[in-house]
Formats: structure tokens, C-alpha cells, sequence
């Protein structure tokens, strides 16, 4: 591998407009870095682009040769693909430009977007773009693979809010895909990951919403089964203005929480309001009932702020590893479960994440796009967050310990984003009934399986580029 690093790089270099870092350069070990700890690797060449003549020479010296390679926008893959030992990664940091249409309710972003950057953009029009809850995410990973946030349920997943794509194809083609262009291509990018190219611009669909009303609580031990029973009825029939997510974790040391709380199991409610505040209270009050009294906050906040509270505690560089699945109905049997894992959570950063779909998202008819489950609106994350190697062990067990116990009440299904790496024997299993027709975009688009550092669709015979043929397009 590394003798075509080498031939890459050589033919890279003096045309290359952005940076190209190999190891032993200073600025090639901050870059080298992603999100989570586990994956600290070496590749063999960083080629940080400046432009999308950059992103098409990167692919096309790396696909001629054969050379592994991952693509990063964010660094925030949970599985640890935006990297790879001795292989290249094409780094998108520098390309974070973000156009405004106020008019139009429209923006366009680069493919190496943070969405603190999306949501300044936004926000300076006094619109938003439904992503997701932490600002240093990547927008890139985040919208191809599907994008769930605090406006899930209020405007729709990330993908089905964008109105075209533009990628770099692994021939080094520069791609438009959109309702009339590419057409299957438009359907697989919205939800199918980094398995057919290095998107360089997202068009996207932008909403008027400048503030929520966001209340937070905490219910202690004794009171988390009849919140949990509550939750899942409560959602059920809650408007689409209401976003209710449960967090099982035990309470931070902190002077925010009651003392009788810190260090003990508790659910951590978190209810965003979209609509206006006054019709918002009645449902927030009849949630927040169930919290400690003493706990309880409830305000309204800057869109922004929103977007930003949870930054600090997901830290880049710690470890992390994730399961994650969806349930059609919270039975009680797997509350059982829940609650007597929680006793034995190991961490206090660990979170068991429990969040209720449905909504805007649920709209969507399941053909429309190649995400994965629209129709069970409980979706489960277990997230273990540590700090030391030699604990892996310690965490990650405990993770898939209760995914096992979790696992036969789930209805099949999997969010690709909230995947780990170890988990390729699923990606059918998120896509299921979208599988063939995705095999069939891949196989078209991506032949040899260039872009195969994501949750990979193989493509159908390796090195054959195939027809795209009208049965592919009837959403099977
Ligand atoms: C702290 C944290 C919070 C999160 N919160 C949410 C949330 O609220 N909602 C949610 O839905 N998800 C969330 N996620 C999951 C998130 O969607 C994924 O981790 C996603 O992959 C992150 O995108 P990224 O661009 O940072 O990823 P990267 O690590 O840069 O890339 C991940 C994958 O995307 C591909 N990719 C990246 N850029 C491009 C591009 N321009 N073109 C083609 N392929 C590309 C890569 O090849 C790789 O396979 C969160 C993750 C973290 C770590």
C-alpha cells in the first residue's frame, strides 16, 4: 500500500491546491485525529482539499491505483471510517462554505460543513436546517446518512430535506443528483452513507425558526418505569411540535442536580417545543410531573443555544462505542431490561438514548428515499463513553450485554450513523427491502467498491459498471 500512497502522492504534488500531509510532517498529527479515541490510525497520506478540482484529482490517483481510502468531512463516525492505516484520506475541513436564499428558503453547503456552520448561516436569516444535536458533527456523514435531530419530527429527517447533491463519482466525474438528474442516484444518497461518492455541495431546503421552548428534568430511580410507560403512550398521540428524548445514565456530579440525585440512576428528560410557548405548556407540564420537582427547567432558548448545550459532552477523543436498533413498542419486558442494566452502568458519560420518531419523518413514504425503518418511532442508542484502553473490555461488553437482552423484542432495523464498525452484518438489515435497488446504484456508480470505507454496500459484480434498470426505480 504504501508503494501506491507514494505514486499518489508524487502525482498529486505540485498540482495540488490544498494541503497533502505524511506522516513525520507537524501539521499531518493534529490532522490525523477523528472523533473517537478508538480508531487512532496511520494513514499514509492526508490530502486536505482546497477546491473540487482537488476532491476529483485525489479520487482519481487513489482509484487508478487501488489505493484505500477514506473520505472526512466532521470526523464524527462512530465506527471510525473517516481514517485508515497507510491508506489516503481525503480531508474536506477547508470547504465550509455556506450560501444563504432567504427568498427562497434555500441553502447550499460544502461537503466539509460542520453544522454549527450550517446553523450560524441559517440562523443569520432567521431559518434553520433539521440536523442533528451536537454543532461539531460533520454535516456530510450526518446527511447521508439520514440525519435525525430536535426538528425530526417537525420538518423530517436531514435527507429529506435536501433538494440536490453534487459529488465527485470514483472515475473522478463531477455528479449532479436531484429529482430529474440521477434519479436513483437522488434516492440512494438520502440515506445510503459515503457508498457513492465524495459529495462536494448539498441543496437544501431551509424552515422559519428562531427559538423553542426547551424543558429539562430528572426522575430518580423509583420513578423511571412509570416515566418510560408514560413516554412511549404520551408520544404516541404528542403533536409534531413536541420532541421528548429520555436519556437512562446516572446523574452528573454537578451543582445543577439535586444532591439526593448526583451519582444515583436516573432518566434525564430533555422536551423541545417548536410551536408557539403557550400551547406548548400543557403537554411540557404533563411530562415534566414525573421529574423531581427540584430539578426541573424550563425556558425559552435561541435555536443556537439549542444546538450547541450538548457540545461539551461528547468531547472529541475519548472512547466511544455504540449499538443501536428500533423498536415498533417499548414492551415491558425490555424496561425490565433497561432498568436493571442501568445499576450496572459503568461509566457515568455512558447514556442509554431513548428518542421517539414518528412525525414529519414518519410522513415519508419508505420507498422514497434508501433510509432505513420510517415505521418504529422508538429508536434505542446505547453510547458507552470512556476514557481509558484498558477498560474496553468493561464497556464494550456492557454495551452489547444489554443489546443481546434488547435484541429479540426489537423490530429488525438499524440507523447507519448510530452504528459501530463491528457491525457490517447489519447493513442489510438497514436497509432491507432498499437493498437490491441500492446494490443496483452502487454496482452503477461505483463499481470496485472505491468509496468501501462506510457502512458498505458491496457492489453487485466487483468491477462491472452495471445499467441502472427500471425495476430499480419502483422504491424496492
Ligand atoms: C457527538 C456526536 C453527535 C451526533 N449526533 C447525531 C444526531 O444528533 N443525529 C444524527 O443523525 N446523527 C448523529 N451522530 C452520528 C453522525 O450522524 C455520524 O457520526 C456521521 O457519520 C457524522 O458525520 P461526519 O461528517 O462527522 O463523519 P465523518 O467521520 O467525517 O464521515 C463519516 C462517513 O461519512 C462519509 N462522508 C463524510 N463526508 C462525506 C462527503 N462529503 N461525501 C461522501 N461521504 C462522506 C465518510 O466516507 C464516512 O463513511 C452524532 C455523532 C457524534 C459523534
Amino acid at each position: 500500500m504504501m508503494a501506491a500512497c507514494d505514486e499518489v502522492y508524487s502525482s498529486l504534488h505540485g498540482k495540488f491546491k490544498g494541503d497533502l500531509l505524511r506522516p513525520g510532517q507537524h501539521a499531518y498529527e493534529e490532522a490525523r485525529g477523528i472523533w473517537n479515541g478508538m480508531f487512532v490510525r496511520t494513514p499514509g497520506l492526508i490530502a486536505r482539499c482546497a477546491d473540487v478540482k482537488d476532491i476529483q484529482s485525489a479520487v482519481r490517483a487513489a482509484s487508478q491505483r487501488g489505493l484505500l481510502t477514506a473520505v472526512r468531512c466532521g470526523g464524527h463516525s462512530l465506527a471510525g471510517f473517516s481514517t485508515c492505516d497507510g491508506g489516503m484520506v481525503i480531508d474536506l475541513s477547508k470547504l465550509r462554505q455556506v450560501t444563504v436564499d432567504p427568498d427562497a428558503r434555500r441553502a447550499r453547503f460544502a461537503g466539509g460543513c460542520l453544522l454549527g456552520s450550517i446553523d450560524t448561516a441559517t440562523q443569520n436569516a432567521r431559518l434553520v436546517f433539521p440536523s442533528g444535536v451536537v454543532s461539531h458533527t460533520g454535516a456530510s456523514g450526518l446527511v447521508l446518512g439520514g440525519g435525525t435531530g430536535w426538528l425530526t419530527r417537525r420538518f423530517g429527517l436531514s435527507c429529506d430535506n435536501v433538494e440536490a447533491f453534487s459529488l465527485v463519482t470514483s472515475d473522478g466525474s463531477i455528479v449532479r443528483a436531484n429529482a430529474e438528474e440521477n434519479p436513483d442516484l437522488f434516492w440512494a444518497l438520502r440515506g445510503g452513507g459515503g457508498n457513492f461518492g465524495v459529495v462536494t455541495e448539498f441543496q437544501v431546503k431551509l424552515h422559519p425558526l428562531t427559538s423553542v421552548v426547551l424543558a429539562e428534568g430528572l426522575t430518580g430511580e423509583a420513578g423511571i418505569r412509570p416515566l418510560l410507560e408514560l413516554w412511549r403512550d404520551f408520544m404516541a398521540e404528542a403533536p409534531l411540535d413536541l420532541k421528548w428524548n429520555i436519556n437512562l445514565r446516572l446523574a452528573p456530579q454537578s451543582h445543577k442536580v439535586p444532591a439526593k440525585l448526583r451519582g444515583r440512576p436516573v432518566a434525564s428528560s430533555s422536551l423541545v417545543w417548536t410551536g408557539n410557548p403557550d400551547a406548548g405548556r400543557p403537554h411540557l407540564e404533563r411530562a415534566l410531573a414525573m421529574c423531581d420537582a427540584d430539578s426541573v427547567t424550563s425556558e425559552v432558548v435561541s435555536f443556537l443555544n439549542l444546538q450547541t448545550m450538548a457540545d461539551s459532552d461528547f468531547p472529541h477523543g475519548r472512547r466511544y462505542y455504540t449499538k443501536s436498533g428500533y423498536f415498533q413498542y417499548l414492551d415491558n419486558g425490555s424496561i425490565d431490561h433497561l432498568m436493571a442494566t442501568l445499576a450496572t452502568i459503568p461509566s457515568p458519560e455512558t447514556m442509554i438514548e431513548l428518542a421517539y420518531l414518528g412525525g414529519a419523518a414518519s410522513h415519508i413514504p419508505a420507498g422514497e428515499t434508501a433510509f432505513g425503518d420510517r415505521s418504529a418511532p422508538f429508536v434505542i442508542t446505547l453510547l458507552a463513553n470512556w476514557a481509558e484502553a484498558s477498560a474496553d473490555p468493561l464497556h464494550i461488553s456492557w454495551v452489547r450485554g444489554l443489546f443481546e437482552q434488547l435484541r429479540p423484542a426489537m423490530k429488525p432495523g438499524v440507523y447507519v450513523n448510530f452504528m459501530s464498525g463491528d457491525e457490517q452484518d447489519r447493513v442489510t438489515e438497514a436497509y432491507q427491502e432498499r437493498w437490491e435497488r441500492m446494490v443496483a446504484v452502487k454496482s452503477h456508480y461505483d463499481p470496485e467498491n472505491f468509496f468501501r470505507l462506510n457502512q458498505n454496500v458491496p457492489p453487485r459484480k466487483n468491477g462491472a459498471k452495471e445499467r441502472i434498470g427500471k425495476l430499480s426505480r419502483n422504491g424496492k
